[in-house]
């Protein structure tokens, strides 16, 4: 039998059982405005204490676990959250759904896979709580991204030509592409075995310390964008109070380490 768009949508309905729990879009928006307010709390902290990880970690801070090991089970407890309360009531029968879960996936994919097995950090670790405290965000990000795809969002048939899809869409490929390039040049400073650093050179580096921080923040303002979504945008602020202070500790940190290191260089933002 042919699938068309009708009778696809009933297979799609006829398909949906019971959520996992029920709350009307006004709790939901609570609890995603005290997820907002939360970030904001922990951007202000993380402007005073850098976190743990990487250059930045510090005896003192408890038990450690493998540096790749932490990366996959931190991200990959995303894709399982969100996956399962997207798709606990059936397949969503929004086609723009569709698309965004795709590029979340198609982001993830990468970071909890891809991205670890390419790390040359061989002997490194990281504090049990950097790894439990990121589960924690996916958790909650996932939750709520995975919830309002599958009960709220509503798009008309022709968002794919609303201004905001499609800039959106053209602002996450471009943060994507700068944060994939960046990591790349990052990835290839060291031989396998080293775990020193070195002046990165290249792409978005000539302008900045950071490209693949503000790559990820211009990505998720672009899903932000092009979903138009409240958990996309908690997402987005997220993302700035966890990268923004990463940043500028890594900007002063390389000044520091490195007498040679380029004074046009900024930190984040080119200009
Ligand atoms: P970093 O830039 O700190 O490090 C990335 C990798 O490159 C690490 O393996 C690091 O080694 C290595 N590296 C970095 N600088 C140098 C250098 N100068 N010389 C040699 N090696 C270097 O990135 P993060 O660890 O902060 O983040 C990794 C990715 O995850 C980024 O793409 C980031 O955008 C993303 N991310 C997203 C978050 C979000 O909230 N959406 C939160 C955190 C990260 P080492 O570990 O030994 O320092």
């Amino acid at each position: 039998m042919l699938l068309n768009g009708s009778n696809l949508s009933v297979i799609c309905e006829a398909s949906r059982s019971k959520p996992l729990l029920t709350m009307n879009y006004t709790l939901y928006s609570q609890i995603a405005w005290a997820w907002i307010a939360v970030a904001i709390v922990t951007f202000l902290y993380l402007l005073r204490q850098n976190a743990p990880y990487g250059r930045h970690v510090q005896p003192g801070w408890g038990p450690t676990v493998d540096n790749r090991l932490g990366w996959f089970v931190m991200e990959f407890t995303v894709i399982v959250v969100f996956l399962t309360v997207l798709l606990w009531p059936g397949i969503p029968s929004s086609k723009p759904v569709w698309v965004f879960s795709a590029l979340f996936l198609f982001h993830y994919i990468n970071r909890s896979i891809i991205f670890p097995l390419r790390l040359r950090t061989s002997g490194k670790r990281m504090p049990v709580v950097i790894m439990f405290s990121a589960v924690g965000f996916n958790l909650m990000n996932g939750f709520l991204l995975g919830y309002y795809f599958a009960h709220f969002a509503d798009y008309p048939s022709n968002w794919w030509l609303d201004i905001r899809f499609l800039a959106g869409m053209a602002l996450f490929w471009t943060g994507l592409g700068i944060n994939w390039q960046s990591d790349h040049i990052l990835l290839n400073l060291r031989k396998p075995g080293e775990t020193g650093y070195a002046i990165p050179r290249g792409g978005l580096f000539g302008r900045v310390s950071c490209p693949n921080h503000l790559g990820e923040m211009i990505e998720w303002a672009g899903f932000a964008l092009m979903s138009w979504a409240l958990p996309a945008l908690a997402f987005l602020i997220w993302t700035v109070a966890n990268l923004a202070p990463r940043a500028l500790a890594h900007h002063r940190w390389y000044k520091k380490k490195f007498a040679n290191y380029p004074p046009e260089r900024r930190a984040l933002w080119p200009f």
